[in-house]
């Protein structure tokens, strides 16, 4: 007879609400923000409308008038109708661009919907491309069109085409997949050679210097659950993937911890007693930033992809009461250890119905909803509490040292209607 007792499955046999209406987040291209700072020996070329550049523009307007490491080569009515050589307009756009700008080591041919529409082979150029260009400079092509997806999987189409490129390699490894700010990037090297990992390797990485290969030896650790893609790319390439909850919190990096430790032969006890001072202080500010949210209901619309570990770190780390965790797709092999610590109850769905959506939170009246920024405003007006999903990708959240802040961007919106309300008085 087995005693053993039974593992916990937490929210994995929920059954899953699929929904397949209305999308309404950005697309794509919004990734080139976050991505081109991550890689500053690159460019980020879109084959685009006069819509994507006005989205690239305005969304990272600033960047505009800084030293720029993206453009778009606007396709004209003439490129649509099939009038003129597309391909050869590329390549001459390139030539431009790379005669003028001796820095660039990468370029990303990146595809839109209007290119998608008219079928442009962007393989094809960044292929020609690179027989001109390669080694100098590495040439390669993704999509971010805004053609059923969402903006998060720019970075993944993005590390995708990056991974497909690399050379096969026997090396041992830990690769950490997904982009982070520099100064995350900094404490997560200081944590992982404080218990004992080396031979780290960063993707995307800063330089094109800093190549390297994929192959069976190769660990993988994800920082970033929207990166379906590249995990079966990287799992295709024989690369093992490491399953463990994403190092959003305290919890969340500790558990995180002890899965890349575990692969590599360290002891759980050597990761306790490393991180046992950061361990604190990630849980004295984590108790202190989530006063607010405790006891509190959140609704979590699908956006960002990151809607799964953030119901994880809410309801286990802040106290809060999920009422239904949505996100636009559930890749159960990275985010199955999240899931599996979220407490049964909440509904679970997948992809957008943007009406039945809404409907759900009005019935629901949760104290807060995390939702793009197109449904903010109105549920704002209608007296509810809300948390623009995309701020989530564009703040530093990872790791001990962010984890008091990550709950302070939820308890922001609490406190400021708080305050309102008392002002109203
Ligand atoms: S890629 Fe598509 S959704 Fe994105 S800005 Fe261009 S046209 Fe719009």
């Amino acid at each position: 007879m087995n005693t053993a007792a039974p593992i916990s499955t937490g929210c994995t046999q929920t059954p899953l609400l699929r929904e397949r209406g209305q999308h309404e987040v950005f697309c794509g291209l919004t990734s080139i923000i976050w991505l081109h700072r991550m890689m500053p020996d690159s460019f980020f070329l879109v084959v685009g409308s006069r819509t994507c550049a006005h989205l690239l523009q305005s969304a990272a307007g600033v960047m505009i008038f800084a030293e720029p490491r993206f453009g778009t080569a606007i396709l004209e009515e003439t490129d649509l109708a099939g009038m003129a050589d597309a391909q050869q307009e590329i390549d001459r756009e390139v030539d431009r661009l790379l005669s003028r700008r001796a820095d660039i080591r990468r370029l990303f041919l990146v595809g839109s919907c209007p290119s998608e529409v008219i079928k442009l082979d962007l393989a094809k150029a960044a292929e020609r491309l690179n027989a001109r260009y390669a080694p100098k400079i590495r040439v390669l092509n993704f999509t971010g069109s805004g053609i059923e997806t969402t903006f998060t999987q720019g970075e993944d189409s993005c590390l995708a085409a990056m991974v497909a490129a690399m050379p096969n390699s026997d090396a041992a490894q830990l690769v950490v997949a997904g982009g982070l700010p520099d100064v995350v990037q900094d404490q997560m090297l200081d944590l992982l050679s404080k218990i004992g990992v080396s031979n780290v390797r960063l993707l995307p990485n800063r330089s094109s210097d800093q190549e390297f290969g994929i192959g069976p030896n190769t660990q993988v650790a994800f920082v970033q659950p929207f990166l379906g893609e590249t995990h079966d790319i990287l799992v295709r390439r024989g690369a093992q993937p490491i399953r463990a909850p994403f190092p959003l919190g305290e919890q969340g990096t500790t558990a995180w911890l002890h899965a890349v430790a575990v692969r590599f032969g360290i002891s759980a006890d050597h990761v306790d007693a490393v991180t046992h001072s950061a361990r604190l202080r990630a849980q004295k500010a984590i108790a202190q930033a989530s006063e607010p949210l405790r006891g509190k209901r959140v609704f979590l619309m699908p956006d960002s992809q990151l809607e799964v570990p953030l119901a994880r770190f809410l309801s286990r780390e802040c106290g809060m009461e999920l009422v239904e965790v949505g996100t636009p797709y559930l890749h159960r092999d990275l985010v199955g250890q999240d899931l599996a610590e979220i407490q049964n109850g909440p509904t679970l769905s997948e992809g957008q119905d943007v009406e039945k959506q809404l409907d759900r939170v009005r019935a629901a009246q949760p104290d807060l909803t995390v939702c793009g920024l197109g449904l903010a405003n109105p549920l704002e007006a209608e007296g509810l509490a809300t948390k623009w999903a995309i701020e989530l990708v564009f703040s530093p959240i990872h790791f001990y040292e962010q984890a008091g802040d990550l709950a302070g961007l939820f308890a922001r919106p609490l406190r400021r209607r708080s305050l309102l309300g008392v002002a109203a008085e």
